[in-house]
Order: structure tokens, then C-alpha cells, then sequence
């Protein structure tokens, strides 16, 4: 069931731009690329479909860099099927690309997810882009997981670390690592510097010298900022003070509004700034079912006031969608849109190095756009490289 690409000149949008709003814009795309952007009132000749956006936005598609799950499957213990569930319903929510991310399990059980994923990337799926995986482990520290995982953490081998590597088939493209653990720094070095990998520091107890060591050896990202690692504090900043105080380090942020507290989000913003504050879902398979009831892990959780837990308390992530996460962005830290959706479609797309492909609406980039609701920043039409991948029924 292919979808036609058109080429289509969006009209009359507010088309959100880096760090602007162009009113009453227009947008050409060519053979699924964004070939020309300016005045509604300038429209060069063109042949193709007219879509008179009557003052709706035009935005970049959403990047996330960190789904767990969604509709009641969990990315670490499912099949093709599964992945696509899990795709297909944060599709609806404007994620036009995003990294699918595996929890710690037994070596060989991790392999196989990232081999599932690395043939479920390479499919032409007519939907978002599986831009690759994300390994949430396991070389992190165990004080900072749940049980289950607990079990399968691992002590810092550059040989596992080959392995997992080579299992991924080429489409891992994210690690967290704990910087405290004995030998990490080889790891860290290896995976950013040899092989050009985006290491994130996460799910860690260290310090604030041992984060500082674990950015020079070349980690560029930290894994949900403030959940996972020691809090701040102003003799021992610990992970929170040297990834802030860094001007290296892209920091994913969980805004569901729960996981951190609005004025936390608001001092990592003031010291990040828009290309490093990095907005991601963290989103668990509890997303979007109806129950708000799933697995983590393979353990049962559920949702409780806004977020994803097991029976004992214990948090095991969100259930957010990425659009919910520009809102919340929007109505608690009183961004602009422009920066907002830039948090969430050009800094994930920059961290990874692809800004030059995804990310934003430039002239040369792929046309990833959504069209949203000029009230509720609802998402209304959904494209991936100029095809339509998803529109709302109401
Ligand atoms: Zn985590």
C-alpha cells in the first residue's frame, strides 16, 4: 500500500521556522524535499498540489531520541509487529523520526532486540523514520535501574560493548553510560571517538569530576537530566552540575511536568539554552492504552498520577508523546513555539548529526512536516519525506 508522493505547495501556513514564525508562509516540496520556502503572495511557478493551510502551522516533524513503548508494547520485548504498533501510535503525536531504545536484559536477549530493530530500520514502511537504536545500559550503575535489570548490568568490557555494536547491524546510534563504573572511559572513548556515537551519561551515581573526565573522554549527551543520577548540589554538583555547567552536552528532558519540576526545567534551560535542551518522551508501553497498564522490563507497571511505575513505587518512565512535550514546554517555561518545537525537532536531529537532513524547514532538508491545529498545537496531517504518513480523523 504505497503512498504517492506529491509534490505540494503548502499556502497560508504559519510556518514554524528556527527561531521565527514566516505568517501567511508558503512551503514547496519537490520529490520529497523542501525546495523553497517564503511569502504565500511570492509563489513561484509551480506544478503540484496546492494545500491552503488557512493560518494553521507548518512545523518540522518531531525527533525523538528515547521510546521505551507505547500502546501496550515494550520495545525490548517484542517483534516486528510490536515495533510497528509502537510506531504507528507515536506517529499520531507528530514524531516523524525517532530512535527506538532497549532496557538492559541478558547479552544475548539484547542482541537480539537490536538486530530486530536494525531489520525493522531498513524497511520502507511508509511511515516515521527509524533513524536507529538507543541502549539504555548496561554498563550504568545498578542503583539507578529496577530489579529486573538489575540483574543483567554489566561490568565495563569493550569487548561487549563490540558485540552489542556489531549485533546492532550498524543502526545503534545512542548509549548510556554510567561514568563512575571501573574502565568505563575506554568504553566512552571508543563509542564517541572511534565510532563517532553519541555516549550519554545516564542512570549514574557520578560525580561531578567523574562526569567532567566522561565529557572529555567524549560524551556529548545525558540521559534524562535529573532522573537517575544524584541530585545537584552546590558543594557536590555531581552528574546534574557538570553536564549544566558543560557547553558540550545535549540533555534530554523529560517534560511530562511530573518527572521535573517546572523550575528544575527552567534552570537546565537557562544554562543549556535551545540547541542543548533536548526534548524526549521516555515514553513506556502504558502510553496511549487505555488502562494504563503495561510492562517495563518485562515487570508490570502502570500509570499513576502522570507516570509510568512498578507495584513498588519504583518510576519506570512516562507516557508522554512529543507533542504533549512541546506543550508542556510552551505553557510551563513560556517558550516561544519556534523554540519550543526547535528543543524537539533540530537539537535531536543535531545530537545525532543529521540537521543537515531532518530537523527543520530549510530549503535541501527532507519534508518531515506537520500541519497543526492553530489553537491546541493539535497535529493534523503528518509527512515523512513529502508523503502523507498520517492524518487526524476529527
Ligand atoms: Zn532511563
Amino acid at each position: 500500500m504505497g503512498k504517492i508522493l506529491e509534490d505540494i505547495y503548502f499556502t497560508h501556513a504559519k510556518v514554524i521556522l528556527l527561531d521565527q514564525i514566516l505568517d501567511d508562509g508558503a512551503v514547496i516540496t519537490k520529490n520529497g524535499v523542501i525546495s523553497w520556502i517564503g511569502p504565500s503572495d511570492n509563489l513561484p511557478e509551480f506544478d503540484g498540489k496546492e494545500l491552503d493551510l488557512g493560518g494553521f502551522y507548518l512545523s518540522p516533524g518531531l525527533i525523538d531520541l528515547q521510546v521505551h513503548g507505547a500502546a501496550g508494547v515494550e520495545v525490548s520485548y517484542t517483534d516486528r509487529s510490536g515495533l510497528d504498533r509502537i510506531v504507528t501510535f507515536h506517529e499520531k503525536f507528530g514524531t516523524t523520526s525517532m530512535c527506538l531504545t532497549v532496557l538492559p536484559s541478558p547479552l544475548p536477549h539484547m542482541k537480539k532486540s537490536l538486530h530486530n530493530i536494525a531489520l525493522f530500520a531498513k524497511e520502507v514502511r511508509n511511515g516515521a523514520r527509524i533513524l536507529g537504536s538507543n541502549l539504555e545500559g548496561p554498563f550504568i550503575n545498578p542503583h539507578w535501574v529496577d530489579i529486573s535489570q538489575g540483574r543483567w548490568l554489566l561490568e565495563a568490557d569493550l569487548n561487549e560493548l563490540k558485540e552489542l555494536n556489531y549485533a546492532s547491524g550498524g543502526w545503534l546510534r545512542i548509549m548510556t553510560f554510567a561514568p563512575e563504573l571501573e574502565g568505563i572511559d575506554s568504553l566512552i572513548k571508543w563509542f564517541s571517538k572511534e565510532m563517532g556515537l553519541v555516549a550519554s551519561i545516564g542512570h549514574t551515581r557520578a560525580t561531578s569530576e567523574q562526569s567532567a573526565k566522561a565529557i572529555d573522554d567524549g560524551a556529548r549527551m545525558a540521559t534524562h537530566l535529573f532522573n537517575e543520577m544524584r541530585p545537584f548540589h552546590h558543594r557536590e554538583p555531581n552528574a546534574v552540575g557538570a553536564i549544566l555547567a558543560s557547553k558540550d552536552v545535549v540533555a534530554q528532558i523529560v517534560m511530562d511536568g511530573k518527572r521535573v519540576h517546572p523550575i528544575a526545567a527552567k534552570i537546565a534551560y537557562s544554562c543549556l539554552g535551545p540547541e542543548r535542551f533536548c526534548l524526549v518522551t521516555d515514553a513506556t508501553s502504558v502510553t496511549g492504552t487505555t488502562d494504563g497498564l503495561g510492562k517495563h522490563s518485562g515487570r508490570k507497571i502502570s500509570l499513576v498520577d502522570g507516570v509510568a511505575k512498578f507495584s513498588d513505587n519504583q518510576v519506570a518512565g512516562s507516557a508522554l508523546t512529543m507533542i504533549d512535550a512541546v506543550r508542556n514546554t510552551i505553557d510551563m517555561l513560556g517558550l516561544d513555539y519556534p523554540t519550543a518545537i526547535r528543543c524537539a525537532s533540530h537539537t535531536p536531529a543535531k545530537v545525532l548529526g543529521m540537521d543537515d537532513r531532518i530537523g527543520s524547514i530549510r530549503v535541501g532538508n527532507h519534508a518531515d512536516l506537520l500541519v497543526l491545529d492553530k489553537s491546541d498545537l493539535r497535529v493534523l496531517f503528518s509527512y515523512v519525506g513529502g508523503k502523507r504518513i498520517f492524518r487526524s480523523s476529527i
